[in-house]
């Protein structure tokens, strides 16, 4: 069974890590991507990959946290493709620290991208999506999403908002009738970018021994996110938690 085959899809947080592996293992299974994230030379580097192989991709240098620059993939998504079948909202920040470190610029860094993105992600798509009446909308939460820890307060609450906006798309998409999808991704350690853009020091040197000790490769939720959007139209899988198998949080 292969439902990806020529699905549009697109990927934000596509230029590294989970986005990127995403990128590479549906474009595999027959998907036309639109990929998105800040740095255009690694969108290119990623699309000329996938189309020597004999893919379809197209990028657009993107910062979620503007409205504009959502809607402006969707329609890239419209003029390369034709339509738009599916958005994965995966572009997100991790720059932990205690709250007594007062990283203020942070934590909102952290509020603007993981959550005001992918409500910027959802609002771009969520029209066409209802006119169709189809759709299937996934993001990346985290365990994160799930539990609290010292250290990863906002970030945390971050990902718990997450879960908690695309349940509620899930519902309202029901009872509307829209025929809309929902998938959400609660990844443990995984080997990406994530863990560099840390700035406390002693909140770093944690993460970087606990990815060094546990993390897998991105490819792994890449294979989830494939198995989501692989279901038949009438399936809706909302949830998973993925992670190294010794990780023991
Ligand atoms: P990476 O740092 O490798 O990837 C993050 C991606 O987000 C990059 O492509 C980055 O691209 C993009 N991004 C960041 N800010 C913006 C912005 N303002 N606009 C557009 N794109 C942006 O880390 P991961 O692959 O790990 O992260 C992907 C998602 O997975 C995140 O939501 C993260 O929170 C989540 N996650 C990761 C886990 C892990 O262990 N790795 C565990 C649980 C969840 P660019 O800089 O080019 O804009």
């Amino acid at each position: 069974m292969n439902n990806i085959q020529n699905k549009v899809v697109i990927i934000t947080g596509a230029s590294s890590g989970i986005g990127e592996a995403a990128a590479y293992k549906l474009a595999e299974q027959g998907a036309k991507l639109v990929l998105a994230a800040r740095r255009e030379d690694k969108l290119k580097s990623i699309a000329n990959n996938i189309k020597a192989k004999g893919g379809e991709a197209v990028f657009r240098s993107t910062d979620v946290t503007k409205p504009e620059d959502n809607t402006a993939l969707v329609e890239l998504a419209k003029s390369a493709f034709g339509r738009v079948d599916a958005i994965f909202l995966n572009a997100g920040l991790m720059p932990s620290s205690p709250l007594s470190a007062l990283e203020t610029n942070n934590w909102n860094a952290m509020i603007d991208v993981n959550i005001k993105g992918v409500l910027n992600g959802i609002a771009a798509v969520l029209p066409t999506f209802e006119a169709q009446k189809s759709g299937h909308i996934l993001a990346t939460s985290s365990v994160a999403g799930l539990k609290v820890y010292p250290g990863g307060t906002v970030y945390c609450g971050t990902k718990w908002a997450v879960k908690a906006i695309m349940e509620g798309l899930r519902i309202e998409s029901a009872q509307a009738g829209t025929n809309i999808r929902t998938a959400t991704i609660y990844p443990a350690a995984v080997q990406s970018e994530l863990v560099d853009h840390i700035t406390d020091n002693s909140t770093s040197a944690g993460y970087r021994q606990l990815y060094d000790t546990y993390e897998i490769p991105a490819e792994r939720v890449a294979n989830v996110v494939a198995f989501a959007l692989n279901q038949p139209e009438d399936t809706n899988i909302s949830e998973f938690t993925i992670g190294p198998t010794a990780q023991p949080w």
